[in-house]
């Protein structure tokens, strides 16, 4: 009994189109990601939504594959559209069926900024009504008008505006009774704008509730205007509830006999190993204690006794990745690391850079973020005999301030 959320991305836009190099306005791109990953992102964070599939236009398949981080597990395989939003929609919904759905949200991709809580209020009314939408009430006096010749319009009559609503995104519905409306509306004369409008004329009761101002959809120039100024009013609120904090780590292991080493994921060919109960990656334990100090939450070996033979021989990757999982489920970030190596050999200069590349790609940090150092201690202590690899590291994090 899933919840889906059917993301409608097959639209031209051309309105802001032929400003925007042509580019659809989901794929345009507001804060350093496209408006389709807004709005997916919205709906990927909210645990009663179990399921994304979104309908794209079949000419948008590399616009649509370069604008999504696709590793997300509630994405399914995209749906080509068809010729009208409303077989569009019919395509997607046909698409479902193997899911096994129960409720289905349609949402306008070009809507960016759907709240959580108006997620909520549409699931849970779901449960007492046929087919739930959001609206807005009309605010203006309403005009008919027609066009004249110089760009003015001929007024024709004043509509009322009482009991009128501005129909919004995401339409719900129960899964098997929109289908089937869909179904007869394909095999009908009507062409309809909206789902809602599709679950009247098939006869399903729809019911309104209040939507809101911030879940408009980006048609026009303007629009677009307004979500840039929207997503920088809500950085700047979301910044001043951020701390920065620092963590450090220091690790050591001794050498043993082997042929290579590894150190910050990379295996380096050396005429000693480094004896431990993983695969002694000193560069990465270090790392995952500053992650650890970052969020104060124990240290690697609370994690990860050594006493405990699961963890025999594993790739310090998973002990790192672990710490990243705990930042992230502060709802942290990681904003820089930097990773210093203390030997006389291996020398570390040559591996340098496959160092930061595995970093970064291990931690998905851009890598002018991270930094690997390194310095011996000029033929003293146990690194200067070569007895052992001694590693600190330093990190920053974000972090909201109430976690
Ligand atoms: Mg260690």
């Amino acid at each position: 009994m899933q919840t889906i959320a059917l993301i409608v991305a097959g639209g031209r836009g051309t309105r802001i189109a032929r400003r925007q190099d042509g580019i659809p306005k989901q794929y345009i791109t507001l804060e350093r990601q496209t408006v389709l990953q807004h709005t997916f992102d919205v709906f990927n964070d909210h645990e009663e939504i179990d399921k994304i599939c979104v309908v794209i236009h079949p000419d948008d398949v590399t616009l649509y594959q370069n604008s999504l981080n696709h590793n997300q597990g509630k994405l399914t395989s995209p749906v080509f559209g068809g010729a009208t939003r409303q077989m569009s929609v019919y395509n997607g919904l046909q698409s479902l069926t193997d899911m096994g759905p129960y409720k289905v949200l349609i949402h306008d991709a070009a809507r960016p900024f759907i709240s959580a809580q108006l997620i909520s209020n549409l699931i849970k009314a779901l449960d007492a009504h046929k087919a739930v939408l959001p609206g807005l009430a009309v605010k203006d006096t309403l005009k008919r008008a027609k066009p004249t010749t110089n760009a003015t319009f001929i007024i024709e009559e004043t509509i009322s505006r009482e009991n009128l609503w501005q129909a919004q995104t995401p339409q719900c519905f129960h899964y098997d009774d929109i289908l089937k409306a869909h179904e007869a509306a394909s095999l009908s004369e009507h062409t309809f704008t909206d789902d809602a409008s599709v679950a009247e004329w098939y006869g399903l009761e729809t019911t309104l509730i209040p939507g809101e101002d911030t879940n408009f959809k980006i048609t026009t120039s303007e629009d677009l205007t307004r979500a840039k100024n929207y997503l920088q009013q809500t950085r700047t609120d979301k910044n001043m509830q951020t701390l920065t904090l620092t963590g450090s780590g220091f690790d050591v292991h001794r050498f043993t006999d082997g042929d290579h080493v590894i150190l910050c994921g990379v295996k380096i060919p050396y005429s000693q190993s480094l004896q431990g109960h993983s695969d002694a990656d000193v560069g990465l334990h270090a790392l995952t204690d500053a992650i650890l100090g970052a969020i104060a939450d124990g240290d690697i070996g609370t994690h990860f006794p050594p006493s405990d033979p699961q963890w025999k021989g594993v790739s310090s990757d998973v002990f790192l990745k672990d710490a990243v999982k705990k930042l992230h489920e502060r709802g942290g970030s990681l904003q820089n690391i930097d990773v210093t190596l203390i030997c006389e050999y291996p020398k570390i200069g040559p591996h340098r850079e496959a160092m930061r590349a595995s970093l970064s790609e291990l931690l998905n940090l851009d890598i002018r973020r991270v930094s690997v150092k390194a310095t011996t201690t000029e033929g003293l202590g146990f690194t200067g005999r070569k007895e052992g690899i001694a590693a600190m590291a330093s990190v920053s994090i974000s972090l909201p301030v109430d976690n």
